[in-house]
């Protein structure tokens, strides 16, 4: 067994990278754990342009020194968004079940490992729901982890935990920070020479009100709130309109949302304008044949034929190919989400 080496969860954010400097002063080796949940604004961003590659750590964790595995823990994950046993937070973000569920499997990576411990960027009353005290507790319980889960940036305000009355740490090496104050962190930054890190939060879509919205609209539409692995893409591109009979369209806004719109073709219709560049507009299925009209109005309306009086609209799925003249526009009975 390594006594040296400990097992981090990291987001990339500064609160993780700070905790990764503190454990490796210590004198440990850090295996950092990068999670993907599906949610990540990196991620998307990444899986937009990069369909099929695998993702890569930050600049900023690989800079820290640590080895850095990702793991993409999506199918364990959406089921546990449908139904958090501890709720949410201001929006769609699961974040006590959601640690947990990370430290679980950050525990097991550190069994295999021989690893002393598990550690991990959260401070003390730094987040209302997730980072109180009460719930640092409750983290640490379901992740079965208990008193082996270290949080080095505020363990000097915590009771000991199992590294600590083992003597592999002592409660000097480990700080007192605490609230919501970036100061103390930012002060740390310096002294680690850490100069390039994202924005708090990590870009969690979940923490988003209107990602959110079209979160819940999907998971209404879903029987068993079912997701499937690329969801949280389709939920992030485009303008998502709900249309007067309860079917939804997503228009994209640019070639980028257009070219990822056309990955998601087998779940419905693809509209485009035949005359005009325009949105490429996916209306999924089920679909009434009026809805279908008022999708094809709103894809000449937002495309470059929208002063026109009449546009063709070719609408296809997998098997059928038609094209449709239409008023461009918006019509009433329609709602963005
Ligand atoms: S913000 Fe998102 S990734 Fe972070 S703990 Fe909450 S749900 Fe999980």
């Amino acid at each position: 067994m390594n006594e040296k080496l400990a097992v981090g969860i990291s987001s990339g954010g500064l609160d993780s990278l700070l905790a990764i400097k503190v454990v490796q002063r210590m004198g440990f080796r850090v295996i950092a754990i990068n999670f993907s949940i599906g949610f990540e604004q990196g991620h998307l961003k990444h899986w937009i342009d990069h369909p099929s590659s695998p993702l890569s750590p930050s600049k900023a964790l690989l800079e820290t020194g640590a080895e850095v595995e990702i793991m993409d823990i999506r199918e364990e994950y959406f089921p546990l968004l449908a139904n958090p046993p501890h709720g949410t937070g201001a929006h769609c973000n699961p974040c006590i079940d959601c640690h947990g569920m990370m430290l679980r499997i950050a525990g097991r990576r550190s069994d295999e490992l021989g690893s002393k411990f598990v550690f991990t960027g959260e401070v003390l009353g730094q987040r209302p729901m997730s980072q109180n005290r009460q719930s640092l507790d409750v983290v640490a319980r379901i992740s079965g982890l208990g008193n082996r889960l270290v949080r080095p940036l505020s363990g000097a305000l915590l009771p000991p935990s199992a590294p600590e009355q083992e003597g592999l740490i002592s409660r000097g090496d480990l700080l007192d920070i605490q609230g919501r104050s970036r100061k103390r962190q930012i002060e740390l930054a310096k002294e680690f020479s850490i100069t390039d890190y994202p924005a708090p939060a990590g870009g969690c879509l979940l923490t988003d009100g209107n990602y959110c919205s079209r979160l819940k609209d999907l998971f209404l539409r879903r029987p068993g709130k079912i997701l499937h692995r690329d969801d949280p893409l389709l939920l992030f591109v485009g303008r998502h309109l709900l249309l007067p009979g309860g079917a939804k369209a997503i228009i994209g806004r640019d070639e980028r949302d257009n070219g990822v719109i056309e990955r998601f073709a087998h779940l419905g219709f693809i509209l485009e304008a035949v005359d005009f560049p325009g949105p490429t507009v996916l209306v999924e299925k089920p679909v009434s044949d009026a809805d279908l009209m008022v999708a094809a109005s709103v894809c000449a309306g937002y495309g470059k034929g929208r002063g026109e009086k009449r546009v063709t609209v070719r609408i296809s799925d997998e098997r059928v190919h038609s094209q449709k003249e239409v008023t461009p526009g918006i019509p009433e009975g329609t709602r963005l989400l």
